[in-house]
């Protein structure tokens, strides 16, 4: 079995053709730009790709493109579009609505569209590639919805309520969601995979490290809490975004400088962290360069964000009443060794000890244990694979 797993952006789809027999990648791509001048890229598992500039008016253009490419003569790696079994959609906000993946019919996409004020510019995108989907593939190619708050959904109530007045909770959802469940809903079945243990009887704390990082608490194979909110904005210190701040920074900030709503919410999620910290990049490879070089900012920036990590594990600990292993994922938690080290180096009260030098070699792609023989706590690197849960999900969905 093939599925097609999507993840449509506003301006942008990614897509990846996985062949189920042995889950293996047979091509991926990204159409970027659609509605503005349009670039596409393709390439396949046995080295072949295409790269070339291309009008996308929309979402149901930008399929046209990855269906000629997948099955085209010099690229492509299926003979027909009927190949395809299924097709996966990553959807970020399912709110209260979604516990679990669904079969899109209808009434998903109409309850993904009620979300929309919750995740504006996610879920509108999505449901436009959902729509686009259909268009292309037709009515009779199964749809999968897998969502990103989903694994996050056992999280109590004592976790996801702010303590603001219970009537915003009531009237507009006003909660934590979390964010990234996929990738920890990965990263933590992976962990108990790799110590031979059942899920059920580990507490793991998985720390996705990206552009976008989060933490999360997990209990027994449930989500007990997690760093982002109602919004990606909270938690750790990301490459623009702030993470968690005191809520009258806001207000005080914005009558200060006059800032308009979203003039501050630009500022909070495009201008800050890294960025605004280092005043150099979002990028933490750059903000370490540049700190390497004896820039006093950059270096902040990364004290604060190793801070940031240790204080959301501390924290977690607490939560979970220990701690049987940690999970460093994402493009930074999978490559910068040194943030690990810096990070794990201070948890030895808990027990916590990792070989600098396997640690230094865990990057890349590396999957593996970090933590010494004698460690309290198991460490592990474990590369994120999204894309996969969406297909497993899709699959068993489809099958049933
Ligand atoms: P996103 O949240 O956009 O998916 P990623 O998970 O790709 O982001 O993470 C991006 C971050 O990971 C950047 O800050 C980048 O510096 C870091 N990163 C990615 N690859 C590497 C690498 N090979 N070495 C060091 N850092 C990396």
């Amino acid at each position: 079995m093939k599925i097609l797993v999507i993840n449509a952006g506003s301006s942008s789809m990614k897509y990846q053709l996985i062949d189920m027999t042995d889950e293996s990648t047979l091509a991926k791509g990204n159409c970027e730009r659609i509605g503005i001048d349009g670039h596409f890229k393709h390439t396949t598992s046995d080295g072949r790709s295409c790269e070339y500039d291309v009008q996308m008016n929309n979402h149901t253009e930008a399929f046209m493109q990855i269906k000629n490419a997948l099955t085209d003569e010099k690229v492509g790696v299926i003979k027909e579009l009927s190949e395809v079994s299924a097709i996966g959609h990553r959807i970020v906000q399912g709110g209260s609505i979604f516990k679990e993946s669904c079969l899109v019919t209808d009434k998903v996409i109409e309850d993904i569209e009620s979300l929309i004020p919750l995740a504006p510019l996610h879920n509108a995108a999505h449901v436009q590639g959902i729509r686009a989907c259909i268009d292309v593939f037709g009515k009779e190619v199964p749809e999968v919805v897998v969502f990103d708050t989903a694994f996050h959904s056992t999280m109590p109530e004592t976790a996801y309520m702010y303590a603001v007045p219970y009537e915003y909770y009531e009237k507009y959802a006003v909660r934590r969601y979390g964010f990234h469940g996929t990738s920890h809903r990965y990263v933590s079945a992976r962990c108990a995979e790799l110590m031979g243990k059942d899920i059920k009887d580990l507490k793991i704390i998985t720390c996705h490290l990206g552009n976008g990082s989060s933490i999360t608490a997990i209990d027994g194979g449930k989500v007990v809490d997690t760093s982002m909110g109602l919004t990606p904005l909270d938690g750790i210190m990301m490459g623009t975004r702030t993470g968690c701040l005191d809520p009258s920074v806001v207000t005080f900030i914005m009558e200060k400088s006059g800032l308009t709503p979203s003039e501050m919410d630009t500022l909070l999620n495009k201008k800050s962290g890294f960025l605004g910290i280092s005043g150099i990049s979002s990028d933490d490879r750059d903000v370490c360069a540049a700190a390497a070089e004896g820039n006093k900012r950059a270096q902040l920036a990364i004290d604060m964000l190793e801070y940031h990590i240790l204080k959301y594990i501390g924290s977690y600990v607490a939560v979970l009443g220990g701690v049987d292993a940690i999970v460093f994922t994402a493009g930074i938690g999978e490559n910068q060794s040194s943030h690990r080290e810096n990070v794990c180096h201070k948890l030895g009260y808990i027990g916590v000890e990792i070989d600098d030098e396997v640690n230094a070699k865990a990057i890349r792609g590396v999957e593996g244990k970090i933590s010494t023989e004698n460690s309290k706590v198991d460490v592990f690197v474990i590369p994120t694979n999204e894309e996969i849960v969406i297909a497993r999900d899709t699959m068993a969905l489809v099958t049933k």
